[in-house]
């Protein structure tokens, strides 16, 4: 499908979890469910970004919302279980007619199938990912950019222990970006004696990479595990700090920054702190970006 001039995009949250799900009383505002965003545009195409838990509650609405056949894109960052988990509890998987088209980066050294297939093998699933109704196609991505479901899409690597990719959707000018399971290069963001909070003055040509992927977007969902604190006994697990995606986005002149893939040990209390404190360091460094922590059912559009 040929990219549309100027499609508004709707953007639903069903997972906002990172690592784990974390249901429980002291989830229930930011959500317990795994990652998985539902993007609508308005001319009524459906793209699934990641398949955490998540998107077991979005198979139930999609199938209460239409009547007839379910017609979707899904895009998956990578293959990790909390962007996976969900899929075998799809409902729409299970209906004969349904069309779903699966997209995202070559598992380590498995195919996209072949990762998801694993999950659904006998010892861990009933059903086996071959014998669902629903008719699957599947196409491994690259950094590149692509044409789906009528938006323009831009894909790049991520920073992360496995293959994984970042997505930038764009229609007209529209942009949104989905940016998780991704870490610093390099901890010291700003080149010495440089004008801290410019794209220009970011040390590292990765970071800077990664800053001007989101550049002048409308809104960027982001991912923001830890605190700085918390992130110094878990370097290398492939993990973003709030501060770091806040002074990436400021430098980038995004309008919208909205953090996600939240810590399994952050209940709402520790995310609604989390949330004062990005919004201050927007503040101090002039950003007038609008910055909030992402919850289940929060929407958005772009
Ligand atoms: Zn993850
Ligand atoms: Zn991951």
């Amino acid at each position: 499908m040929k990219p549309h001039q100027n499609l508004t995009m709707r953007v639903r949250f069903w997972g906002t979890r990172g690592s784990i799900a974390t249901p429980g009383p002291g989830t229930n505002h930011f959500g317990g469910n795994t990652a998985c965003i539902q993007l609508t545009t308005d001319s009524g195409q459906v793209l699934v970004l990641d398949c955490g838990t998540g998107m077991r509650p979005l198979g139930d609405h999609l199938l209460a919302e239409r009547s007839g056949a379910i017609s979707a894109a899904i895009l998956l960052t990578h293959t990790h279980w909390d962007h996976i988990q969900g899929f075998p509890f799809f409902a729409p998987l299970f209906i004969p007619g349904n069309r779903l088209r699966v997209y995202g980066p070559q598992g380590a050294n498995l195919s996209l199938h072949d990762a998801l297939a694993g999950q659904m093998e006998h010892n861990y699933f009933p059903v086996q990912l071959d014998d669902v109704a629903a008719q699957i196609q599947y196409r491994d991505l690259e950094e590149g950019t692509y044409e789906i479901e009528g938006l323009r899409v831009r894909a790049q690597k991520m920073n992360h222990p496995t293959a994984t990719l970042g997505y930038r959707f764009e229609s007209g000018p529209r942009s949104l970006c989905y940016l998780t399971d991704h870490e610093p290069y390099f901890e010291e963001i700003w080149r010495d004696g440089a004008a801290a909070g410019q794209l220009e003055s970011i040390r590292d040509a990765g970071d800077r990479r990664h800053a001007e992927f989101m550049q002048g977007a409308g809104v960027v969902i982001h991912e923001a595990q830890y605190t700085p604190e918390e992130y110094t006994a878990k370097r290398n697990w492939g993990h973003s700090t709030y501060v770091y995606a806040v002074r990436m986005a400021a430098a980038a002149g995004v309008a919208r920054l909205i953090l996600t893939h939240h810590d399994p040990s952050h209940d709402d209390a520790f995310l609604g702190r989390m949330e004062s404190s990005a919004q201050e360091l927007a503040a101090e460094l002039k950003s007038p970006m609008q910055v909030t922590c992402a919850f289940e059912g929060c929407e958005v559009t772009v």
